[in-house]
């Protein structure tokens, strides 16, 4: 099952402009810790996490 979790983004300028909004991701995994804040940063949920039900 897909784990929700509180909106995350990436604010590495060359990932895409697309929040998260579940741990298991495939993209939102890519983004390493030191890269990842909390909130939707105003951008679009990601398409891998609308799949999932987001
Ligand atoms: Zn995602």
């Amino acid at each position: 099952m897909a784990n929700r979790v509180s909106a995350y983004h990436s604010t590495n300028e060359t990932d895409p402009d697309k929040h998260h909004v579940f741990s298991d991701c495939p993209n939102g995994q890519q983004i390493p810790a030191a890269n990842r804040r909390s909130g939707t940063n105003g951008w679009p949920l990601c398409g891998s996490c609308k799949n999932m039900g987001g």
